[in-house]
């Protein structure tokens, strides 16, 4: 029997954002895992969740077991479906499906099942400060042979830098504003673009429930890809409005953590992609149930993908986009660089696809030398401090 011998964080930011990645040991010499834990904006909580309380949990017990330790360790704290235990939790689970495929000789997208599909179409993001920024982007893009494009004018919620509210500091967004310079960009981008390219994008439940309402219903002349993040998690119940009044294509999930989010979503047949964040939810083993789940009521996949995902984090992304029918697109926001060279293995993009290599297990190894260079650092989370123009603080 194999066994894990060590369990052990690795927190690193290569790119100013914080990583933190699983280093599973096993009893056999050289075998090992990686899984990425990444909550970037608690990072030293999920730290100390995994050295002081999931390492004592697991030395000397059977790797095989992935199913069982998943469960062992999500009901191990009697509370749980949490973002701190959830990332934690998700860091071990992939680092175990590495290992599986290492010892099995496959990558893990043949222990899910096998390729449905040689590489997975990825979306990339354009934003600017005027309409016409943002369409050159879209051009940039197209031109590299990217065929889905998420399109904003301005940050989340057209975020204005400029402070124009009381004493209380932040970024401010005026959510009228937002929705007629979002429709007026889509108009624009079909004009100029035509429809040879599929536009997405998020609204980063920055409005009110009725507005998103309206705000699907408007952009609905433009045959959006997606429409992410209408409503906030709290405000789900309104996805039902939302599909009553239009055809819209709906994406929904990155900031969920507990089951019970997306269950009735999905029997309700209420969206059209699921976007969870896979650590978020506790790594490959829950997000394969997930993607099983919604096949069955015809929702595709669409997971979380942006620079605050590891390397390790993408990979698995990738191996489930590759092994599941019902995928949809991938979301891809990996710079290439230094990534790279401190995760050497990462997956790259080319013409518009994503794939991984057929190294046994996830295929991405990290230099913890080179880690080393670039500490994870706790610093006071900025750009989540959002309010209204009379001061009130809005959801990031
Ligand atoms: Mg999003």
């Amino acid at each position: 029997m194999v066994t894990i011998r060590d369990v052990r964080a690795i927190c690193t930011a290569p790119e100013r954002i914080n990583l933190i990645v699983v280093k599973v040991e096993t009893s056999e010499p050289g075998l090992y895992g990686l899984g990425c834990s990444t909550f970037a904006y608690r990072h030293e909580l999920v730290e100390a969740f995994i050295n002081n309380y999931l390492k004592p949990l697991l030395v000397g017990r059977d790797v095989s077991q992935i199913e069982d330790l998943f469960q062992m360790m999500m009901h191990n704290s009697y509370w749980r479906n949490g973002p701190i235990t959830n990332n934690a939790i998700s860091g071990v689970d992939m680092a175990l499906w590495d290992i599986k495929g290492k010892m099995a000789n496959m990558p893990v997208y043949d222990l899910l099942g096998g390729k449905c599909r040689n590489a997975a179409p990825i979306y990339r993001h354009a934003d600017g400060r005027t309409k016409e920024a943002v369409i050159e982007r879209v051009q940039e893009f197209m031109e590299d042979g990217i065929e889905h494009v998420r399109i904003q004018w301005g940050g989340y919620g057209g975020n204005k830098e400029v402070k124009k509210g009381p004493s209380l500091s932040g970024l401010y967004s005026n959510s009228g504003d937002y929705i007629r310079n979002t429709v007026e960009l889509f108009d624009y981008a079909r004009k100029t673009l035509g429809d040879k390219v599929e536009l997405c994008h998020d609204v980063h439940e920055r409005i009110q429930p009725s507005e998103s309402v309206s705000l699907a219903k408007r952009l609905e002349p433009y045959r959006l890809f997606f429409l992410e993040d209408a409503l906030a998690p709290e405000q789900c119940e309104y996805f039902r409005n939302i599909r009553m009044t239009s055809t819209t294509p709906i994406a929904m999930g990155e900031l969920f953590n507990n089951p019970k989010e997306w269950d009735y979503l999905i029997c309700n047949r209420l969206i059209d992609f699921i976007r969870c964040h896979i650590s978020q939810i506790g790594g490959i083993t829950p997000a394969k149930k997930l993607a099983t789940y919604c096949e069955v009521f015809g929702i595709r996949t669409a997971w979380h993908g942006p620079g605050d995902v590891s390397p390790v984090g993408h990979a698995a992304n990738v191996h489930l986009d590759l092994s599941t029918h019902n995928f949809g697109i991938q979301e891809w926001g990996i710079r290439e660089g230094i990534l790279n060279e401190v995760f050497p293995g990462t997956p790259v993009a080319k013409n518009g696809y994503v794939t991984v290599s057929d190294k046994p297990g996830l295929g991405v190894d990290i230099d913890e030398e080179l880690a080393k260079k670039f500490p994870a650092v706790n610093t006071v989370t900025e750009w989540t401090q959002n309010r209204l123009p009379d001061g009130t603080f809005q959801r990031p």
